[in-house]
């Protein structure tokens, strides 16, 4: 009977391991076809400046409009990509529909906005990124400051040569290079001192709960201090009441982004959001 058993196991394993890469194949087939038949969609989620109380920057977030399954966000099908190499053509198209979209606000009101996008480590190995990169800046006639890439800190753990060698050379570029997730990533904080990095964005963990824990408040106004006392902006993510707000904005953080301030938004939303100034009343220090 424990025999029988034990062979029914392994068929149920085995079975549930071919559906799924069954599954993979054909999730991995469907997203070559959404990337040429343009499926792929940026929404775009506005940043505030706490200075300035401007939306300097929008960090685009890549979503798939499926035929059969509607809006896909990028955790059902970024991590497979990743896996299958396949992220390599999205982050092609990514970086492509970022520039286009610089080129197309040109000469209107959001001429000024930087657009961030995420890069994974997987897509550092890519040989051509830098170039390809620097291809679909110049051909949108966009300036390179006006592109920030996002890397999480995986690529300061392994391939360190390599990636450093790449982020030099996006440097170089003049593309603003930031520290995305900041302080999740298990990695050491030497590469602050070694890689170029313009910008640390701090995990949403840590300003979830910011004003009512007395750790997440330490270690944000500790994150704040590192990265200004290194010359480096700073960013909170994931910012959702008017009192994480106030507490960022208290202890001098630069950047915020959150659903406080707005979701990420299909373009035309957000090109009305900008329009309307915002309505940054509701936010402003002064307001009552
Ligand atoms: P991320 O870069 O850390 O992006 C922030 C995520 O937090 C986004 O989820 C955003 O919608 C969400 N978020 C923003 N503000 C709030 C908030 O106030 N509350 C909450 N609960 N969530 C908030 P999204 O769009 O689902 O993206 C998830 C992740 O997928 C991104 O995390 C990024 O790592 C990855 N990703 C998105 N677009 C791309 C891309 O073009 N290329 C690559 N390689 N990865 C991407
Ligand atoms: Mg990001
Ligand atoms: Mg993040
Ligand atoms: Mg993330």
């Amino acid at each position: 009977r424990a025999k029988e058993a034990g062979r029914n196991n392994y068929q149920f394993y085995t079975e549930g391991m071919q559906d799924r890469e069954v599954r993979r194949l054909e999730l991995d087939k469907d997203l070559n076809r959404a990337l040429s038949e343009d499926q792929l969609v940026l929404h775009f989620q506005p940043q505030l400046d706490l200075a300035t109380q401007q939306i300097g920057s929008v960090e685009a977030l890549v979503r798939w409009q499926h035929p059969t399954r509607g809006l896909l966000p990028p955790a059902d099908f970024i991590p497979l990509a990743e896996e299958s190499g396949r992220i390599t053509d999205i982050g092609r198209w990514v970086a492509l529909a970022a520039c286009r979209q610089l080129a197309a606000w040109q000469g209107g009101p959001l001429e000024h906005l930087r657009i961030a996008i995420n890069l994974s480590g997987r897509e550092l190995e890519d040989h051509d990124l830098v170039e390809n990169i620097e291809a679909a800046l110049r051909s949108n006639n966009v300036s390179a400051g006006q592109l920030e890439v996002e890397l999480t800190e995986e690529i300061f753990i392994d391939n360190l040569e390599h990636n450093l060698d790449q982020l030099k050379r996006l440097n170089q570029l003049g593309v603003h290079l930031a520290i995305d997730d900041f302080g999740t990533g298990y990695s050491s904080l030497a590469y602050l001192r070694d890689f170029p990095v313009d910008l640390l964005k701090i995990d949403r963990s840590f300003i979830t709960r910011v004003t009512e824990r007395h750790d997440d408040a330490v270690i944000t106004r500790a994150v704040i201090n590192l990265a200004h006392n290194l010359g480096i902006q700073v960013a909170a993510e994931g910012i959702e009441t008017e009192a994480q707000l106030n507490f960022l904005r208290t202890h001098r953080c630069d950047l915020a982004q959150g659903y406080l301030i707005g979701r990420p938004l299909p373009v035309e939303e957000l090109e009305t959001l900008v329009a309307k100034g915002v309505d940054l009343g509701h936010l402003s220090h002064q307001a009552p």
